[in-house]
């Protein structure tokens, strides 16, 4: 179901993406060689209590942390765990936050110290190819223009566009209707209006498309164990365009 959204539920959601922006700062910060993901984790559990909000990750389907943490061939879904960061990682930092029953979600990659010149491309790439869907965003565009938008971005770079994960409606909930995917077909698809609440998120593999689960039933690793990149924010469609929710 899409259900509308009112001003007022997108001052809720936008309130809930200053803290999403904030544990991504705060996490990012943190994030050197040595330092376990359990720390990081915590630290953006501290955030959200500080902020009285809670987290929409934490038990969603039983799931273990506050926040994803995929490290280099890690897409999505990665566990907090006592992994310690190293120089030439990169990591993806996906988090969320509930203010008042209302959703924000948003991921972010980065390298840990120095990193290889391809991961660097990979990151810098993703990121525009979100903001390529987030320019695509607008009441009357439909989703295959959005998909469209962010696959182009990787396509001359040959990337691997993840296909099994996609962006999705949130309001009430983390995920709702539609689900948005990274590669489409212009003028196809459902057409988008105000009051919608959509995120945007492209996950883009250095290798193949192809996606496997680990055995702890939630990490999303490559096929082919190439990295991977993942960015993301919460986008409001209103009557005049869009306003990403998830900025500091
Ligand atoms: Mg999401």
């Amino acid at each position: 179901m899409i259900t509308t959204k009112r001003p007022e539920d997108f001052a809720r959601m936008r309130r809930a993406g200053a803290v999403v922006a904030r544990i991504h700062e705060v996490v990012r910060e943190a994030a050197k060689p040595g330092v376990t993901l359990l720390a990081l984790d915590a630290m953006a559990a501290d955030v959200l209590a500080d902020a009285r909000c809670t987290s929409n990750f934490l038990n969603y389907r039983g799931f273990p942390g506050t926040t994803c943490l995929s490290v280099d061939r890690e897409i999505v879904h990665g566990i907090p765990s006592k992994r310690r960061l190293k120089e030439g990682d990169i990591l993806s930092l996906d988090a969320g936050a509930i203010y008042d029953g209302w959703h924000a979600d948003a991921a972010i990659t980065f390298g840990i110290g120095e990193i290889q010149p391809e991961a660097a491309r990979l990151i810098e790439v993703t990121e525009k190819a979100m903001w390529a869907g987030i320019e695509a965003t607008r009441p009357g565009a439909r989703l295959g223009d959005i998909g469209y938008a962010i696959s182009q971005v990787a396509a001359p770079h040959g990337y691997g566009v993840v296909r099994e994960y996609t962006g999705h409606g949130i309001g009430l909930q983390m995920h709702e209707d539609p689900q948005i995917l990274n590669y489409g077909t212009p003028r196809k698809g459902m057409k988008l209006k105000a009051g919608m609440a959509i995120c945007i998120e492209p996950m883009f593999n250095l290798g193949t498309h192809e996606t496997k689960v680990l055995d702890d039933d939630w990490t999303v690793v490559t096929a082919d164990g190439a990295i991977s990149a993942h960015f993301e924010h919460t986008i409001a469609i209103t009557p005049d365009g869009t306003e990403v929710l998830t900025l500091p």
